[in-house]
């Protein structure tokens, strides 16, 4: 996760700070640490890689002081939680606070994140409608990415089970 600050990752670091810059917010230095370490990521990270690869630049961090760094970050729309995986994943449109969806590979963990405010909207108002009063709402689709179905069928007979 100490990978080198690549083109990607600068613009959604520069897009934290202006919106954080918009908004008041306060994106101090270990927050803005966790949120790079999220952001370079293809899949969803937990509090513990995120405690394992702060350690080499801040020693050891307390795993609270982490857990509050993540609340906030969650909280104000930088990362999203994957519950399915007790992780964390950002934002790809961090400027519009939305309820994610997500698309996460069984096998290699890559994670999409699906814009789209309309499936979020229909579905926390379908809930009313039935009487139903919403906690949380989670859509997290599991499945193999293309890379992985790919690997599937070019894979060894072995692999084959799930052939009808
Ligand atoms: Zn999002
Ligand atoms: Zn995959």
């Amino acid at each position: 996760m100490a990978a080198p600050l690549t083109d990607r990752l600068a613009a959604q670091l520069a897009k934290a700070d202006a919106v954080a810059a918009k908004h008041g917010l306060a994106l101090t230095p270990l927050r803005r640490q966790v949120y790079a370490l999220v952001a370079a990521s293809e899949r969803p990270v937990g509090a513990y890689d995120l405690l394992d690869a702060l350690a080499p630049q801040r020693g050891r961090v307390p795993p609270t002081t982490v857990y509050r760094a993540l609340d906030f970050l969650v909280a104000h729309g930088f990362v999203h939680r994957i519950e399915s995986k007790n992780a964390f994943f950002a934002c790809c449109e961090i400027d519009q606070p939305h309820q994610g969806q997500f698309l996460i590979c069984e096998a290699c963990g890559e994670t999409v994140e699906i814009p789209g405010h309309e499936l979020a909207e229909q579905l926390s108002h379908s809930a009313p409608a039935n009487g139903f009063e919403v906690h949380r709402q989670v859509v997290e689709l599991s499945g193999l990415c293309a890379a992985c179905q790919a690997q599937r069928s070019s894979g060894d007979a072995s692999h084959e089970v799930q052939r009808r």
